[in-house]
Order: structure tokens, then C-alpha cells, then sequence
């Protein structure tokens, strides 16, 4: 498998996928070139496991990959590095959580997730909140570029809101974010109207999964209130192709 190139996925198969896609449509001809390059890698690499009685058909596939590609339409397909396999659950799905508090204490407790990106494992999506994302593309919400966040923040080793970058520039990619997500967690905490997600406010890599999903979804409001973190994340993804599509191009 040495760097053998991928079968690009065919015309019939990427015009669906264009047409279920906002975000895929509303690119221009070069980019949506190379996000078509990039999940055919993304195919070509990853297995694609749904649960029962989820099927997915070739289309379904590759809109999971176009998506899962869009925040690599910069950094390249060596996001896609370090993990395998996406399992699709058909919804929502529960996970078992457990942790062992300062004082020996275990704690148990069950999650209900739409998405989940270990560390070196799987990336987990529930399809129907990936369709809920697909009919409603500027809402502010993506799971598939919140999962694949994590991803990119995880290539360095470690999870902290700061994917690899440049030294210069992951300087002020740290001091940026940092500031942003102070302020923002004190507003979440002071019980003020927050414009973003206040899941955001649960740690530094949410943060920055989070306001991932605004870039894609909702530039215009990042940037009003998150100024600093949206420049960053137009120069780490690219243009937005909400922006694209507002500017009628
Ligand atoms: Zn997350």
C-alpha cells in the first residue's frame, strides 16, 4: 500500500455528495478538488463500521469522508494519521464512564454522546446528528469537524486545544486560545448569556473542538465574539464555506 494513490471516488457518487453537503457545495472548483482528493484517501484508509441497523451505502460513506476531510483541506492528509476505524452508531449512543476520585472513591456514571475521538482509536459519530448537522449547516453545530478536531489537537500527544502548528505561530495559537477560553469559561461561570456553546467551557481541547464547529457552521458570529480564535481558525482551515456562500461565490 506504499503511497499507492487512491481511486478517485467517482463523479456519480461526489455530485451526491455535493448536493447532501452544504459545505461541500459552496466550495470553490480548486478546493472542493482537493477535499474530493482527500476523501478518497480518507476511503481508501479508514474503515467505515455502522451498527446495526445502520447501513450505509457508497454515497453515505463519502459524505462521512468529505466531512470527516473538511478541517483538512489545509493541514493535509497527514490528519488523517494514528487511528482506523469510524463507527457509526444509527443514534445517540451511551457509553459507561468511571473514575476514581482524590479520596479511592469510584464514580460510575452513563454518558449519552453523539461523537467520540479516542486517542489512537476510533472515531465515533451518531449518523442521525451527522443528518441533523446536514439540515441545518449553518446552526453552528458539525460533529464530524468536532470529532476530527480532536484528532488533529491529539497528533502532538496531547490533548490541549493546540493542534500542531508552526513554533511561532503555536505560541500565539496557545496565548490566544488561552485568553478566549479564560474569559469565556468566567462568563459561562458568572451565569451570562454566552453566543457559544457553553459546552466549549469544559476544557481547553472542547474549546477549540467546539468553536471548530462555528467556523464551518457560523463564522460570522465567531467573529464578533471570539475574534482572535476565528482568525486563527480561518488560517488553520481556510476560508469558511459559510462565508463562500454568503459572499455568493
Ligand atoms: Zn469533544
Amino acid at each position: 500500500m506504499l503511497g499507492r494513490a487512491p481511486d478517485p471516488i467517482d463523479d456519480a457518487i461526489w455530485q451526491q455528495v455535493a448536493a447532501r453537503v452544504a459545505w461541500v457545495a459552496a466550495l470553490d472548483p480548486g478546493r472542493a478538488q482537493r477535499l474530493r482528493a482527500l476523501a478518497s484517501r480518507f476511503l481508501q484508509r479508514k474503515t467505515i463500521t455502522p451498527i446495526e441497523p445502520l447501513a450505509l451505502d457508497p454515497a453515505q460513506c463519502a459524505t462521512l469522508a468529505a466531512l470527516c476531510c473538511l478541517p483538512l483541506l489545509e493541514f493535509g492528509p497527514e490528519g488523517l494519521h494514528g487511528w482506523s476505524q469510524l463507527i457509526v452508531y444509527p443514534d445517540a449512543f451511551r457509553v459507561n464512564r468511571s473514575h476514581v476520585d482524590a479520596a479511592g472513591v469510584l464514580h460510575e456514571w452513563d454518558d449519552e454522546l453523539i461523537g467520540e475521538a479516542w486517542d489512537g482509536g476510533p472515531l465515533i459519530l451518531s449518523w442521525a446528528d451527522v443528518e441533523a448537522d446536514l439540515d441545518d449547516p449553518y446552526a453552528g453545530f458539525c460533529v464530524a469537524v468536532h470529532e476530527m478536531a480532536h484528532k488533529l489537537d491529539a497528533l502532538d500527544g496531547v490533548l490541549d486545544g493546540t493542534p500542531p502548528l508552526p513554533r511561532a505561530w503555536q505560541r500565539e495559537w496557545a496565548r490566544d486560545f488561552q485568553q478566549a477560553y479564560d474569559g469565556f469559561v468566567a462568563a459561562v461561570d458568572a451565569g451570562r448569556e454566552v453566543a457559544v456553546d457553553p459546552y466549549a467551557a469544559e476544557a481547553p481541547e472542547e474549546f477549540f473542538a467546539v468553536c471548530s464547529e462555528y467556523h464551518f457552521s457560523d463564522p460570522a458570529l465567531l467573529r464578533v465574539h471570539l475574534p482572535r480564535v476565528a482568525r486563527h481558525l480561518e488560517r488553520f482551515y481556510g476560508r469558511s464555506p459559510a462565508d463562500a456562500r454568503a459572499a455568493g461565490a
